[in-house]
């Protein structure tokens, strides 16, 4: 299967002087959880998974940068630079290398999930950590593209964004009509306004696909970090979920809009909320999402508590966008509690410590 860029070249900007780069990116699976539907008190057709984390760096951030990069060697790039919390770097380290360009990234120090800065070093980036938080990198790296004639790949970049709604091309084409309802975490907020840029392009050239009108965008951020919901940027955002660990997000009016437009919502959830939607997940669909991941799943399970909205009818479709892989960041899971066994290599010894489950 040929990548974002060339399956969806006809809505994008791209022209056949464009070097396409690639890593085979997009047709992610739309997976049905019926046993998590179930679990958290809905009918068990209704609910599907858009599995961002089967991307090739392990992230929806592959979708733009597949673009971002294309288009940087169109225009003769000497380098491409980013700050990121961790998926971007990770992405924008993968299709430099694919398609031999310098890459420099900026992370928060301290606040990046290990995977994650291992994928930017594999891949041969400059590793640059900034003592500040990731709104901070994002200045420096503004500048620092300026001043070195760097192409910024954050998703200041409008190809970012135009990458990143083709999900919503494949979200409609999978089910065959637009979802109801579409929860997804919210950090910068590239996301959301991409998926609604898709969702009101295809409404505008097909209409009402399969007879269904447009989904409605619940976006969902951590409690600690916020800002669309309280209405201003936050200083120090905090949370476990460091992918959406973001105090002022650069697509701040994209997010207020798809909201507006679509009916939906911008909502909070507590770390709390995000480890057990991301436990759910793993041990009962068999999908393991980094926790930022897990953030639309924790809003609909709030929603579900406020019940101020009708998620249950059996006609309905809900889309959780799952936006990138839980081996990311395994200290998250280590931290966890789990007794240690260690046995000699004897039956008895394994029986020892079996016999209370088998
Ligand atoms: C980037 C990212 C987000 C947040 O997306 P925005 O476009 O910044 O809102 C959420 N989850 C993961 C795993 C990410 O990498």
């Amino acid at each position: 299967m040929a990548g974002v860029v060339e399956r969806f070249r006809k809505v994008l900007p791209v022209s056949s002087r464009t070097p396409i780069v690639s890593l085979e990116e997009g047709s992610t699976p739309l997976l049905p959880a019926p046993r998590l539907a179930r679990r958290i008190g809905l009918p068990a057709e209704i609910l599907y998974l858009k599995w961002e984390g089967s991307n090739p760096t392990g992230s929806f951030k592959d979708r733009g940068m597949a673009l971002a990069v294309s288009k940087a060697l169109e225009e003769g790039s000497s380098g491409i630079l980013c700050a990121s919390t961790g998926n971007t770097a990770a992405s924008a380290a993968a299709y430099a290398a694919r398609a031999g360009l310098s890459c420099t990234v900026l992370l928060p120090a301290g606040k990046v999930a290990l995977g994650k800065l291992v994928q930017a070093l594999a891949h041969g980036a400059r590793v640059v950590q900034v003592r500040g938080n990731f709104d901070q990198a994002l200045t420096l790296a503004r500048q620092a593209a300026k001043r070195w004639n760097k192409t910024l790949v954050n998703s200041l970049n409008p190809y970012r964004l135009q990458g990143q709604k083709t999900a919503a091309y494949e979200v409609t084409q999978a089910l065959g009509r637009f979802p109801d309802y579409q929860f997804m975490p919210v950090g910068n907020a590239g996301n959301i306004t991409a998926y609604w840029m898709g969702y009101r392009e295809i409404f505008r050239s097909q209409g009402k696909v399969g007879g269904g009108a447009l989904p409605k965008m619940m976006g969902f951020q951590a409690q600690g970090a916020a800002p669309l919901v309280l209405g201003r940027p936050v200083l120090k955002p905090r949370t476990l979920a460091t992918a959406i660990r973001i105090g002022n997000p650069i697509s701040w009016k994209g997010a207020v809009m798809a909201v507006e437009e679509s009916g939906g919502e911008i909502g909070a959830v507590s770390d709390r909320e995000i480890l057990q939607a991301y436990h759910h997940l793993a041990r009962s669909e068999g999908i393991f999402c980094e926790p930022s991941s897990a953030t639309g799943v924790a809003g609909l399970v709030r929603c579900l508590q406020k019940k101020d909205r009708n998620l249950s009818s059996p006609g309905l479709r809900i889309v959780c966008v799952l936006t990138g892989h839980g081996l990311k960041d395994p200290e998250t899971i280590l931290k966890g509690r789990f007794r240690k066994i260690l046995i000699p290599p004897q039956l008895r010894s394994l029986e020892k410590v079996l016999r209370p489950c088998l």
